[in-house]
């Protein structure tokens, strides 16, 4: 980067819109790559009174509640690595054993079998023991080396490819609740290409590689497929914060970017205390939002952008949470279970936290945290707090019975809505980054970043944040 220490020179600005856990990030690591005494100011502006987008914990009665996400995948190292950087090291945590899960079937939950990658049986003898599939629908799982080559190479949905491959049985029973269900989305509609690479570039021959081999000092991470934060996902972007300090501008929502003589303005509501400026004068933006919010901001500066844009698509869903204190309660061993498609309950998958992390919940505590909605069920978003947190309490009385059965009133009853809130990688996905990109041409110094791009998981939200921060280093240099 060229650095002037004129005075005479107006400093340039970087503007990142939305503080979410890629806005935070690539504040982060644009500032760590500004030479220290380089005149670029880098702000962030976002429309909540608090950062972190979708990153939220609270903190009530011992309880960590985790309202978003609650974990990241080991296997994709920028996660770690940015917590590494912010020294946040000694605070990951591993996922506590045992590590299984269960899927509902008939009314009663079924442990997934030892050795399954996803949904590649690993371990022939336990899948033909395992009574999750009937006897036919273990046969055809296991008979996926002798299932046909596909001849196109294009993208293709996840629905047809575990069809194909692993049988019609397997996609309902663990393909679509399992893959499907981290998008909330029909597996059809789901490119396989754009959401695990990894089958789409070798079907059959390779299953997705599990964790990597830790850095030194993450020993207790060492197979674990996820880790965590013992504070809470929000301690990521609280360090980020720590870091970034009053380079974070919150309560202050953009609503366009307009196109200006060298660079852009960005027309603001909000926090006067920017610069004191309604419109801001940015050399390089950089857009975090979501796609629908993003189209909004372009649609001046890059219609064609901002039309592509708004053809993404995006699902709701609900996080339902109920929390009992002990000592003396207890969850069956395992990190919880997924209900496939025609399963009799409301509920696509149940993660049982006081489990899977330590300090979640006090000592003999149980936390447990429903999902509901998605393309499945949209309408279930229709009902009140209290009739979830009730449909919730049901289908674990039902279920576990327990302390969810008698009259003990939950210590912890928590909903977070996230409407539209996971993007939906439709089939040919990656055509409609190609579009994007080339739409993008004709408005340089603007980036797109985020969710709805290149992955939802929290490392490829921090993987694009970095990749987003060197292109604006090169291209303000
Ligand atoms: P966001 O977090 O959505 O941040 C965007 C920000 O932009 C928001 O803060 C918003 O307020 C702001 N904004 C919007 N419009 C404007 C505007 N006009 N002006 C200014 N600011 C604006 N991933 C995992 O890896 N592991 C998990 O366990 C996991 N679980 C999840 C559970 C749930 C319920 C959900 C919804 C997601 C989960 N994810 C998980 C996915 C992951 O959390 C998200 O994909 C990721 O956090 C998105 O980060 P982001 O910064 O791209 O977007």
């Amino acid at each position: 980067m060229s650095e002037s220490h004129d005075p005479r020179v107006p400093p340039r600005r970087v503007v990142i819109i939305g503080g979410g856990i890629t806005g935070l990030a690539a504040a982060y690591y644009l500032q760590r790559a500004l030479p220290e005494r380089s005149r670029v100011e880098v702000v962030v502006l976002e429309a909540d009174a608090k950062p972190g987008g979708k990153l939220r914990t609270l903190h009530h009665a011992g309880f960590a509640v985790e309202t978003g996400p609650d974990s990241f995948l080991t296997s994709k190292p920028a996660a770690l690595v940015l917590c590494h950087d912010l020294g946040l090291d000694g605070e990951l945590i591993a996922q506590r054993q045992p590590r299984g899960a269960y899927v509902l079937r008939r009314g009663r939950l079924i442990p997934i079998p030892a050795g399954m990658r996803l949904i590649h049986p690993t371990r022939r003898w336990q899948m033909l023991r395992s009574p999750l599939l009937s006897p036919a629908g273990r046969l055809r799982a296991l008979a996926h080396p002798l299932t046909r080559r596909r001849r196109e190479t294009g993208d293709e949905s996840i629905g047809a490819y575990v069809q194909r491959r692993y049988g019609a049985e397997m996609l309902r029973v663990l393909g679509e609740p399992l893959l499907a269900g981290i998008h909330l989305a029909d597996p059809w509609q789901l490119s396989l290409e754009a959401t695990f690479p990894a089958l789409h570039a070798a079907p059959g021959k390779r299953a997705p590689a599990g964790p990597r081999q830790p850095a030194a000092g993450l020993q207790h991470l060492q197979g674990s497929p996820f880790a965590s934060l013992a504070g809470g996902m929000e301690r990521l972007s609280g360090a980020l914060m720590a870091e970034l300090g009053s380079s974070v501008s919150t309560d202050t929502t953009v609503h366009e970017v307009i196109p200006a003589q060298g660079g852009y303005r960005l027309a603001l509501q909000g926090n006067p205390s920017i610069s004191g400026h309604y419109e801001l004068p940015a050399d390089a933006v950089l857009v975090t939002t979501p796609a629908a919010a993003a189209a909004r901001l372009v649609r001046v500066v890059n219609p064609s952008l901002a039309r592509l844009l708004e053809s993404a698509r995006a699902t709701s869903s609900a996080v339902v949470t109920l929390g009992f204190r002990g000592p003396g309660h207890a969850l069956p061993p395992g990190s919880g279970f997924l209900v496939p498609r025609g399963e009799d309950s409301r509920l696509l998958a149940c993660t049982w936290s006081s489990n899977k992390f330590a300090s979640r919940a006090p000592e003999g505590s149980v936390l447990v945290r429903g999902f509901v909605g998605g393309w499945r069920d949209a309408k279930i978003l229709e009902l009140e707090d209290d009739e979830l947190l009730e449909l919730l309490r049901g289908e674990m009385a039902r279920l576990l019975g327990g302390v969810f059965a008698g009259d003990e009133p939950a210590t912890i009853r928590h909903v977070a809505r996230w409407p539209e809130g996971t993007p939906l990688y439709q089939v040919g996905h990656r055509q409609w980054l190609a579009k994007l990109a080339a739409a993008g041409k004709t408005t340089p110094g603007l980036w797109l970043a985020g969710a709805p791009y290149d992955g939802v998981g929290i490392p490829d939200c921090i993987h694009q944040a970095r990749s987003a921060a060197s292109e604006i280093v090169r291209y303000l240099g």
